[in-house]
Order: structure tokens, then C-alpha cells, then sequence
């Protein structure tokens, strides 16, 4: 028997509308009893004081590229684990973007076995839509569904071919499976490698246009609502996207999205380092695809993160080796680290009075299980809630501290952020994953 006793902290719990002084009790890897000075009647647990900190449900990830079996000088599925451990993180939806890519029954088992023996948080694979995520042939769905798939992506690429796309969703709706579309048409972004704007022009580099992601996102809301299926936008980038999914979700179609912490609060003009206006250079620890965008998008971003058309904040954590990135920005890998600083970051629009602490924390958790039903896998029941009989997944946090990004210290490999140096707003106390704590900073002060 473990039993972790979390007192005093404040409670947000979106999924039960819980918002309050209460205490959390964890007993064998389970939520137990919530309530305020239920944790003073459990014997021998383990005591944390959580006075002045914030307790949620564990955040959930639907796009973390842990990129193992195939890119362990980049990530492993341990280092990349600690990494969501260390974000507040507890269970991570892992891409298949590997080598090889997650097509197969093999791939699939051989991942979850791995991170059976070595991760720190719970994994659920995504399964590749085309083998070799090729674009050519539809990879078998239910045979990915019964080895334990959430959803298909071939993310890092689209889907390009509109018919091959129209049967991936129509034979998606067999199982129910959500498909994941990284929206960027590649015929408008060949040799594009940031936003097209202003800040391109400026740095001499070519443009991926807004509209690359609109006429894609157009084009899929079109093909899902054909046959019926269940469409997801990864990492919407642009204020045409987003009123392409309103105005889908307006309809009733199964349509849904994600928004990742950078999106959200960066802008293309992050690319260029300006000393002075004589002297200006690229970073390539800002290249991301798609990319990051203009001010009006960010805007638009936060509003249907607020209203709801966006369902999640995804991380597309995308760790990358130094040399994938100390080179010509046409040549650098695009990506960001973004598991350990999501948390930090995102709570800049709660600190801008943009969003709600709660529906930060209802995008981070809840949010995203219902976004893909992961709580109707057998196992999943309870993830992303404290209830009582939940699984026991929680964050603290402390959303007032101040704190520097030191890249060298993350846990991931992956230290491509340009965040590096900044300050955040906004700090991951602890976390604890199935009862166990998985991360802990010396502001949790155990009783
Ligand atoms: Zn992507």
C-alpha cells in the first residue's frame, strides 16, 4: 500500500467543476478521497503540503514526438518521459514519426514494451495513417486499434493526396479512430522554412504562407464531413484555421483541434535576432512547422482556446540534436522542445487576463482526453480528473513563480527552445503519475 496525502493545496478540477481549498489522497495509484481535511484521517502516508499551490489532474499530451525506436540521439522514450514528468505531464500520446514508423502490430508493441520498462509517464501510441508515412498506402487500422493505437497521424507530413485522405477517414470511422492531420499543403510550402511575412522578407528567407494550412484544413473538414468522420487539426497556426473549424463545429461536424504553447505566444519575429537594425541573424531554435505566425493569429488562437473551438493545448514537443540545428536555417531541423516549458509558458495568457486558470488547466486535461475519448480505452477510465476511483495523476503547480529557462538542465536531449535565458511565469511543483511521484522541486515541501 502507498498512499501520498497532497494537504491544503487549491483544487481545480474542470472535470468535476471543482475549485477549491481541498485536500487529495492517493492510494495504491488511485484518487481515494477529495475533500478538505480528508487527508488528516489517513494513516502512514506520505504528506506533502501543497499551502499556496494549485493540485490538478496530470496533463495529457496528444502530440509528443518521443522519437524512439530510430532517433534516440534526440529523445528516448525515458529522457522524453522524465521530460513530460518534469511539465506537469502524466500521460503523452507519442507520434510515429520514427524508424521505423509506427504502422505495424510489431512497431506498436515493440514501443509499448519499451516504454513499459523504462517510462516515467504513461505512453499511448499514435499509429501511422499511410505506411512508412509514404502517402501511398492506408496502414491496417484495426490491426493498430487492437495493438493499442489513440489515434492515426502521419504528423512531420500531411496526408497530401485528397482521395488516399477521404479513404483514411472513411475507413476510420470502422473504429472510430480519430485521424490527426498535420495541415500544411506541401506543394505550397516546398521551399518555405517560416511564415511568409514580413520578418522572411526581411531575413531574406522563403515563406510558408498562412494559406498552406487553411486550404488543407478547408480541404479535410470537407473530406470528414463527407463520410462522417472524426477529424483532428494538429497545432493550428493561423486565424483562417481557426474560423474554418468554428464554422465546421458550427455545422455538427466531428471536427476537432490543438494548439500548441508556442502558437499561442510567439511570433514569427521570434526568428530573427535583432542587435541592431544593421546586424540581423536567424534562430533556428524558432523554426517550427507549421510556422509560427503574426500577431492577429495569436489573438485568434487564444479566443477559440478560450471559447472552446480549440479543444487542447498540445505540446508537438520535437526535441532535435545540436547539429540538427547549428546550421543554415534552410537546412535546420523544425521543432521545438516545448514539454517542460508548456506549462510556464501558456500561463502567460493567464497572466495577461486572456484565459482562466481553469480552462488553462481543462485544456491541458480533461480537454484533451475527450478530444480523442481516451477515457473510453479499457484502463483509461478516470484519466484526466480527480475523481474519487480516477487514476492517480496529479500536478502541482505553483502559477506565480518566476523562473529561468536553462535549456542545458531540461531533461529531454532536446535543448532547441528559444526560450532559453527567458523568464516564465509559472512552475511545475510535483507531479505524480499512477501514485508514484515521478518529479519533485525543492518548493514541495513534504510533512
Ligand atoms: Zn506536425
Amino acid at each position: 500500500m502507498t498512499t501520498i496525502a497532497i494537504h491544503n493545496g487549491h483544487v481545480i478540477d474542470p472535470a468535476l467543476g471543482q475549485d477549491g481549498i481541498a485536500d487529495v489522497v492517493i492510494v495504491d495509484g488511485r484518487i481515494a478521497r477529495v475533500g478538505p481535511g480528508e487527508g488528516d484521517a489517513v494513516i502512514d502516508a506520505e504528506r506533502i503540503d501543497a499551502t499556496g499551490l494549485v493540485v490538478s489532474p496530470g496533463f495529457v499530451d496528444l502530440h509528443t514526438h518521443l522519437r524512439e525506436p530510430g532517433f534516440e540521439g534526440k529523445e528516448t522514450i525515458r529522457t522524453g518521459t522524465e521530460a513530460g514528468a518534469r511539465g506537469g505531464y502524466t500521460t503523452v500520446c507519442a507520434m510515429p514519426n520514427t524508424m521505423p514508423a509506427l504502422d505495424s502490430r510489431a512497431a506498436i508493441e515493440s514501443v509499448l514494451r519499451e516504454a513499459e520498462a523504462s517510462a516515467r509517464i504513461r505512453v499511448l501510441p499514435i499509429g501511422a495513417i499511410t505506411v512508412g508515412r509514404q502517402g501511398k498506402e492506408l496502414t491496417p487500422q484495426g490491426e493498430l486499434q487492437a495493438a493499442g493505437v489513440v489515434a492515426l497521424s502521419d504528423d512531420g507530413d500531411a496526408v497530401a493526396d485528397p482521395s488516399l485522405m477521404r479513404h483514411a477517414l472513411e475507413y476510420s470511422t470502422r473504429f472510430n479512430l480519430p485521424i490527426a492531420q498535420h495541415c500544411e499543403d506541401p506543394s505550397l510550402v516546398r521551399d518555405g522554412h517560416m511564415h511568409e511575412g514580413w520578418v522572411a522578407t526581411r531575413l531574406g528567407l522563403r515563406g510558408r504562407p498562412a494559406s498552406a494550412e487553411e486550404t488543407m484544413v478547408a480541404r479535410d473538414i470537407a473530406l470528414a464531413e463527407l463520410v462522417g468522420a472524426h477529424l483532428h487539426i494538429c497545432h493550428v497556426s493561423t486565424a483562417g484555421s481557426v474560423a474554418l473549424i468554428a464554422a465546421a463545429r458550427e455545422r455538427g461536424a466531428r471536427v476537432t483541434a490543438e494548439v500548441t504553447p508556442h502558437h499561442l505566444t510567439l511570433t514569427h519575429e521570434e526568428v530573427a535576432f535583432a542587435d541592431d537594425y544593421v546586424h540581423i541573424r536567424y534562430n533556428t531554435n524558432a523554426k517550427v512547422n507549421p510556422p509560427l505566425r503574426e500577431e492577429a493569429d495569436l489573438e485568434a488562437l487564444a479566443n477559440a482556446l478560450r471559447d472552446g473551438v480549440i479543444d487542447a493545448i498540445a505540446t508537438d514537443h520535437a526535441p532535435h540534436g545540436v547539429n540538427d540545428k547549428a546550421i543554415e536555417f534552410d537546412l535546420a531541423a523544425p521543432g521545438l522542445t516545448m514539454l517542460e516549458t508548456a506549462f510556464g509558458l501558456s500561463m502567460r495568457l493567464v497572466h495577461e487576463g486572456r484565459l482562466s486558470l481553469p480552462t488553462l488547466i481543462e485544456r491541458l486535461t480533461i480537454g484533451p482526453v475527450r478530444t480523442w475519448r481516451l477515457d473510453e480505452i479499457p484502463g483509461l477510465q478516470g484519466l484526466g480528473t480527480l475523481a474519487p476511483g480516477a487514476l492517480g495523476d496529479v500536478a502541482i503547480l505553483d502559477p506565480d513563480a518566476e523562473w529561468t529557462v536553462e535549456p542545458e538542465a531540461f531533461a529531454s536531449k532536446g535543448k532547441n527552445t528559444p526560450l532559453g535565458g527567458k523568464t516564465l511565469r509559472g512552475r511545475v511543483v510535483a507531479t505524480i503519475a499512477n501514485g508514484q511521484i515521478v518529479h519533485e522541486t525543492e518548493r514541495m515541501v513534504a510533512l
